[in-house]
């Protein structure tokens, strides 16, 4: 049927992200104001969030400490940009605890917006580095299959999730990207050895793949893609903007699988998501080309009006700094714990086909005959945010600050509506 035989659906001026309108307009939950763990819609549901938001919400919603960090700053200088020979205090001060926190030792920091910048500035910065290693033919990024690195022109290009790369027209918006198997390093090894190495400027992994459906890795994997990375001369890229600032239980995820990226791409839990702000680490093999002192030394052209926005980076350092007081990442070692301790009974439920623990990231993935969004959608009646994801999986990650009775409630609501729908 020709497009202009359907009716045209009504909806708010607001388009709705990364959805399918017709089977969301009209039944969308407006949240308009949050207390710690729970968000408030507008038709009057209180919710506990068991996704933290979009994995953001680290130290929970609504904190007076980040909002008074906020108004402060805005009090004495919003922002200033950090083109050329200007920079702000607090962009310089941020920089440096990120530096402090860092996995790896001597990085520079950039800064910008969100997950979806910090790629793409990881993405060129690699291809940058080997044209002026005079490798110019190292332009190839490779990504895993089911991966989600945001949607900006290169997040959408190295997408393993084919939906979020496909329709513009040609294989890929970015040209000269790659898929590698998500857990099996002798396929990876292959793929290398098929492109050819010489032609592989970046391989770019998120250490527990969240949005393909919460998979933390195959025992060796990620060791494996850093020893390939280091054996062929190829860029290893951490994302980790899901993973960074306490998920996994260590200040990043690349401390606690051993990893030493040459980039590492962070966002979200940087503020609790209560500003704008991602960036990337990068190590001195990379960065040190550009501060050769030298009238030819290249330039990096990344950046925004908002790279080192002052407040999104006053809100940061308040917020690590909560993370310490508060003591929240051993916090998330107990719940890991917890979850999985829960998980662990909930995999006996008729219906539940697998479940999947790393740190305060859960998957909880259904057998066929249940739709996961269905079972999202019942869990919103029972008073819980959950989230389907790829593979017919519920996402589970709620905030650090959850309290043992809450994650238990959690699960529990989750076996309660998967016995109802089985
Ligand atoms: N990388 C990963 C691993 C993500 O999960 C996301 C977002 O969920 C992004 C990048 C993109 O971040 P943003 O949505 O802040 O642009």
């Amino acid at each position: 049927m020709p497009e202009n035989e359907f009716r045209v659906l009504d909806g708010p001026a607001l388009w709705s992200a990364q959805a399918h309108l017709p089977s969301v307009l009209g039944r969308q939950l407006v949240v308009t104001r949050a207390a710690g763990s729970y968000v408030h819609t507008a038709d009057g549901r209180a919710l506990f969030d068991g996704t933290a938001g979009l994995w953001h919400a680290n130290v929970g919603h609504a904190r007076a400490e980040l909002a008074d960090a906020a108004y402060a700053q805005m009090r004495r200088l919003e922002t200033y940009h950090v083109f050329g020979r200007y920079l702000n205090d607090r962009a310089l001060e941020l920089a440096d605890r990120l530096a402090a926190l860092s996995p790896v030792d001597d990085v520079k920091v950039i800064l910008n917006s969100g997950g979806s910048d910090a790629i793409d500035v990881a993405c060129k910065l690699a291809r940058r580095h080997w044209q002026l290693a005079g490798r110019p033919a190292k332009t190839i990024v490779l990504s895993r299959e089911f991966a989600y690195h945001g949607l900006h022109a290169y997040g959408t290009s190295i997408a393993g999730l084919e939906f979020n790369r496909t329709g513009y027209g040609s294989e890929s918006l970015v040209p000269e990207t790659a898929r590698i198997s998500a857990d099996d390093v002798t396929a990876v090894e292959r793929t290398v050895a098929e492109i050819g190495a010489e032609h592989i400027a970046a391989l770019v992994a998120e250490p527990v793949q969240g949005t393909g459906g919460v998979n933390p890795p195959s025992p060796g994997y990620l060791e494996g893609l850093q020893r390939i990375c280091r054996d062929n001369d190829i860029l290893f890229v951490v994302d980790e903007v899901i993973t960074g600032f306490g998920r996994t239980g260590t200040m990043f995820a690349s401390e606690r699988y051993g990893l030493l990226p040459d980039l590492l791409t962070f966002a979200k839990g940087v503020t609790s998501g209560y500003a704008p702000l991602g960036g990337v680490l990068v190590t001195p093999a990379v960065w040190r080309p550009f501060y050769r002192d030298s009238p030819d030394t290249p330039v990096f052209r990344y950046g925004s009006t908002y790279s080192g926005h002052a407040t999104a980076c006053a809100v940061a350092l308040r917020n690590l700094a909560l993370l310490e007081e508060e003591k929240l990442l051993p916090r998330v070692v107990e719940l890991e714990f917890l979850l999985a301790q829960e998980l662990e009974v909930l995999r006996t439920v008729p219906g539940v086909a697998d479940t999947r623990v790393a740190g305060l990231l859960g998957g909880v993935t259904l057998d066929d005959h249940l739709g996961a969004e269905a079972v999202a959608d019942e869990l919103v009646d029972h008073g819980f945010v959950t989230r389907p994801l790829r593979g017919n999986t519920l996402q589970i990650s709620p905030p650090f600050i959850t309290t043992d009775d809450e994650l238990r409630q959690l699960v529990k609501a989750i076996g309660t509506v998967v016995t109802e729908q089985g």
